[in-house]
């Protein structure tokens, strides 16, 4: 069985002990390779490797740094179908939902081969006599991105371009899940003429997060998972003076006033709450009906439902597997849950028929109605194809339960009325709001992230935020002096 390796210094590198983890085929069932799991040494060779090819990528030109960008973006254009069949191999979405996200990250590595622009500082002329003020804008040094198994593509995107134009040096740790999207990465990376040393990659658990967030040289990490783990990362790393991003998990809620539209609110929900298997941190996992629109919507969504194929991302079907057997029978432990809650399982994805092989991690979608908010099933994330409803008897009530929840990563609202969306996205205490949109991810030039337990920091990725994130400003005062000499004081200049 193949071996996925640690990319460091340019070349693919072996693990110091034989510690592995298995990386499976979900729509398979079985392991298909082992993913090396790193252990301290192996963390330092990376981050060392790191370190020594800081100095002269952050004295290389930004036209130049621009230039490798811009290659990378060439390369991973024409060859996205390649990195898309290696996301679904190991991921299970399908096909056209990985290019999809590929091409999400495209859009940061575009971003990024303008870092010229983005990089200038700012100078103010005479603000004293003869006293001129600047700011320049210069990277960190070595920056960790630690990724999630959902977006094994997408997610190290929004970081690395934007780092590694700015100046900056990465050791990338991926999900152990999905490790081989992060080194098809890397050889196209140095493809594109990227110096060795300048993207790294450390496959690996919790040992490698943790070499990470503890070495003196890793200056700032950018963090991407569960909750409790960005809780952990952005203590610990703060803890050990870095600058941390570290972005959790969600429950994102749909708010469905009267006046919708109801067929495009159906579209939406079944495309937000099943596409990738609603493993998705911006997934639809609640509609909040305000009534009497609800028995209408939820006829419409699960009639809807009886279409979706569910199978093998890799033939022509709407919905993949899950990751790994455990998450699938964690995910239908719901409906178990559900059904003790006396709420109403309208479609029951267990046992669905699948175009593909018997053993994948198959769950079908689901839809519960009458949720409690009281409920587990409310309450979690589930990281799945279960969609929950929850019927409200205004505006307001709906707002409530949407601001009362512990995430604040995305939502939507559903309305023909422009003032009511206009006072939706005024008083919703979330990062992401959808009007009329069910999915608001924000485009490269914007920055991603949440409120609450859904970003830990205040930093969101890619778009200005994330330029600043990865960079750190100096001020300059300077004075040039001209021949008439102003003599001694004592005081701040005024004049
Ligand atoms: P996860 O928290 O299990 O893993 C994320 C990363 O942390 C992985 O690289 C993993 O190896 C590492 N890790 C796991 N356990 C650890 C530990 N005990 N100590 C240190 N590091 C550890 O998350 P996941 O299951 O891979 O991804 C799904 C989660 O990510 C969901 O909660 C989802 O909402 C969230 N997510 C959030 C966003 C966002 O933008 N807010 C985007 C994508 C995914």
């Amino acid at each position: 069985m193949t071996k996925v390796m640690h990319f460091i210094n340019g070349k693919l590198v072996d693990n110091s002990s034989n510690r592995v983890g298995k990386v499976f085929d979900p729509a398979l069932g079985v392991d298909v390779r082992e993913v090396a799991l790193a252990e301290e040494a192996d963390a330092s060779a990376a981050i060392r490797s790191a370190s020594e090819a800081f100095p002269s990528w952050r004295d290389t030109s930004l036209t130049k740094r621009q230039q490798i960008m811009f290659n990378f973006r060439e390369i991973l254009n024409a060859k996205k179908e390649e990195l898309a069949a290696i996301v679904t191999e190991e991921h299970g979405k399908t096909l056209p939902d990985a290019l999809g996200e590929v091409t999400r990250g495209l859009e940061v590595v575009e971003f990024a081969t303008g870092m010229a622009n983005l990089f200038k500082g700012s100078y103010s002329e005479s603000v004293s006599t003869s006293i001129d003020v600047y700011s320049i804008k210069q990277p960190l040094g070595v920056v960790g991105i630690i990724s999630p198994f959902n977006f094994p593509a997408m997610v190290p995107m929004w970081f690395f371009p934007i780092a590694i134009a700015a100046g900056n040096t990465v050791v990338l740790k991926p999900s152990e899940k999905n490790p081989s999207a992060a080194i098809w990465i890397a050889e196209k990376l140095k493809e594109a003429g990227l110096p060795d040393g300048v993207f790294n990659v450390l496959q690996g658990d919790k040992v490698a997060v943790d070499s990470l967030l503890k070495h003196p040289d890793v200056q700032a990490i950018s963090f991407v998972g569960s909750t409790p783990i960005a809780q952990y990362v952005y203590e610990s790393g703060t803890a050990h003076g870095k600058r941390v991003q570290a972005l959790g998990g969600a429950k994102n809620h749909m708010l469905v006033l009267p006046d919708a539209d109801l067929d495009l609110v159906a579209d939406s929900a079944i495309n937000a709450g099943f596409g990738s298997a609603g493993e998705r941190c911006m997934a639809i996992s609640v509609v909040v009906a305000v009534e009497p629109i609800a028995d209408e919507l939820v006829a419409k969504i699960a009639s809807r439902m009886k279409d979706l194929k569910v199978g093998d991302g890799r033939r022509n079907c709407d919905m993949g597997p899950l990751i790994t057997a455990e998450h699938r029978d964690k995910v239908s432990g719901y409906i178990d849950i559900a059904i003790a809650d006396k709420a109403t399982v309208v479609v029951d994805g267990r046992g669905i028929e699948v175009d593909g092989d018997s053993s994948g991690f198959w769950l079908g979608p689901t839809l519960i109605d009458n949720v409690s908010t009281s409920s587990k099933v409310y309450q979690d994330e589930i990281f799945g194809p279960v969609l929950s409803v929850v019927r409200v008897q205004s505006y307001q009530e709906g707002l409530k339960i949407i601001n009362d929840g512990r995430y604040g990563n995305g939502t939507a609202i559903f309305t023909n009325d422009g003032g009511a969306a206009r006072r939706f996205q005024n008083e919703v205490e979330v990062g992401m709001i959808g009007i009329n949109v069910p999915i608001p991810v924000p485009v490269s030039y914007y920055s991603f992230g949440g409120f609450k337990s859904s970003l830990f920091g205040d930093t969101k990725a890619h778009g200005l935020q994330g330029v600043h994130f990865f960079t750190r400003e100096k001020t300059v005062t300077s004075r040039w002096l001209d021949p008439s000499h102003g003599g001694i004081n004592l005081g701040f200049p005024q004049n």
